[in-house]
């Protein structure tokens, strides 16, 4: 047989031979025997996923289904097989159905799973939404086995809320007239839209066309009532001239990133056990701040795993009065930042162009006289108070003419014409105790431990699930996105804290 000259290279100079190399045959056909079972390793973590999931009771996933024995239908998908291939996905940053659906074809794992079948995205993405009172309990099967093991305590449990991106853009946010006009729009061609049969197109696709412009049409009702929403919960006419709501994702709501761009999102909040890092508590809400957050969390927790956590450990967004109050009625001990430090008080002054160094701490209150001295040395008067729950709250102001002709002016008020004005809340006996408390170093060191603890999830979930954004639109449809991601990070410390540990015991 003559040789393939293109798989040998040319000499590079006079005398030096052509390398040989292996020719690679693309025009090949082959058929190879498959073992299905050793398409993975022993130890490779899909088999824990399957292991784990094989003990917990299915029943709430196994109820809902109508294809049963002895009667006319196709037999189903077995739900542990649809958890598993979501589980993993989810582990591997995988969070859409189609991906899904085509990692079945061709990726090792994925074969393992379903013996060699493809599973169709419709049964894929229809699964992780229909089943939400059954998810909630195979979460808390979960939180059961990991608590059998010793992973969780409550003893300790920290606690931060993060904002998602909603499946929705800045764009899509529009006005009440906007809203109104593209709903009448919306109604007259659905109105026009007739018989799907008498269309020219397939029936099939006409029948498609129907269904978006209905869905279309609902997303716009739905808008102007949480338009509505937005509008009763604003006191001042001109702000609730300004309201908007997105006519994509009507449910959420411009937030407050991290990075400090405001854009559509959900508040997801997370409870973590700080003895191994469990999520023992997911919740998502429509509310910009984690102020009134920490109360439902508790009673999250509560009703996960049957008990109150002992401590909850929080930052300078959660302690304010009211939740300090929840905490001391439901005898939890709370650990946080005391709220004059606290990063909201402190964010609105850096925004506002205050220097730490002239922060409300560094004002001393005179009670004889009941007013406020600042660093300056000035006399800040009471001016006004309101009452928040039952809370206090007394405003004291500097007369403009000290702070005009003050050196300090640029770093206490700048831009202001009037005087420095400061807030203070007259402390409940609950925020005393809390504020004498956390003077402690003992609890100062245990807030300490609170980033490790409370941020890791966030980031794991965030970096390694890849959920930075939703796929999916609504409060119910992206708090179960949310519960499955964390159903996820606590398996794999499940796989890592004591499947692995197990296998390496027995080897
Ligand atoms: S700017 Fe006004 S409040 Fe601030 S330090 Fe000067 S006098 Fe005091």
């Amino acid at each position: 047989m003559e040789k393939d000259k293109s798989w040998t290279t040319p000499p590079k100079g006079e005398g030096q031979r052509p390398v040989r190399r292996k020719a690679i045959n693309r025009q090949q056909l082959l058929l190879r025997p498959v073992e299905v079972e050793k398409l993975v390793e022993e130890d490779h973590p899909v088999r824990a996923i399957w292991e784990l999931v094989g003990r917990l009771n299915l029943e709430p996933f196994y109820a809902e289904i109508e294809s049963v024995e002895g009667v006319a239908g196709r037999p189903v998908w077995d739900p542990q097989l649809l958890i598993c291939l979501w589980l993993y996905a989810y582990k591997d940053g995988v969070s859409s159905a189609r991906e899904i659906r085509r990692l079945c074809e061709y990726h090792p794992v994925y074969q393992w799973l379903t013996g060699l079948e493809v599973v169709n995205y419709h049964t894929l993405a229809d699964f992780r939404i229909r089943h939400k009172e059954a998810l909630d309990q195979l979460f808390m099967e979960v939180l059961g086995v990991l608590s059998h093991g010793g992973l969780i305590t409550l003893q300790r449990v920290m606690h931060d809320g993060t904002k998602v991106k909603a499946c929705a853009s800045d764009k899509s946010f529009r006005r009440k007239k906007t809203l109104q006009d593209h709903l009448r729009l919306a109604r007259e061609r659905v109105e026009q839209m007739g018989d799907p049969g008498s269309e020219e197109l397939s029936q099939r696709v006409a029948k498609a066309r129907q269904r978006a412009l209905r869905e279309k049409q609902q997303r716009l009702e739905k808008a102007l009532k949480e338009l509505e929403q937005i509008e009763a919960s604003r006191s001042k006419a001109s702000e609730k001239e300004k309201t908007r709501a997105s006519s994509t994702d009507p449910e959420a709501r411009v937030m407050l990133q991290a990075k400090g761009a405001y854009g559509p999102s959900y508040n997801v909040q997370i409870s973590t056990d700080a003895e191994a890092k469990i999520i023992v508590g997911v919740g998502v809400t429509q509310a910009a701040t984690d102020a009134a957050e920490l109360e439902p969390a508790v009673e999250r927790i509560e009703a996960n795993l049957g008990e109150r956590p002992k401590q909850m450990v929080v930052d300078g967004g959660l302690t304010n009065q009211a939740t300090m109050e929840a905490m001391a009625q439901k005898q939890v001990d709370l650990i946080g930042a005391l709220p004059e430090r606290s990063g909201v008080v402190g964010q609105r002054l850096k925004q506002r162009g205050v220097s730490p160094d002239f922060y409300p701490q560094a004002f001393e209150y005179e009670a004889s006289t009941d007013c406020c001295r600042c660093p300056a040395g000035k006399v800040l008067q009471y001016e006004t108070e309101e009452r928040q729950g039952a809370s206090l709250r007394r405003r004291y102001r500097a007369r403009a003419s000290d702070c005009r002709g003050c050196a300090f002016q640029a770093q206490c008020c700048p831009g202001t014409k009037r005087g420095r004005s400061l807030v203070r809340s007259e402390a409940t006996p609950e925020m005393a105790a809390f504020q004498s408390k956390m003077e402690t170093p003992e609890a100062q060191a245990i807030y300490k431990q609170r980033a490790g603890v409370a941020e890791f999830p966030n980031a794991w979930i965030k970096d390694k699930i890849g959920l930075r954004q939703f796929r999916l639109c609504g409060l119910v449809k992206v708090t179960l996105e949310a519960l499955w991601a964390c159903l996820t990070y606590n398996i794999c410390q499940w796989i890592r804290l004591c499947w692995k540990p197990q296998r390496l015991a027995q080897a």
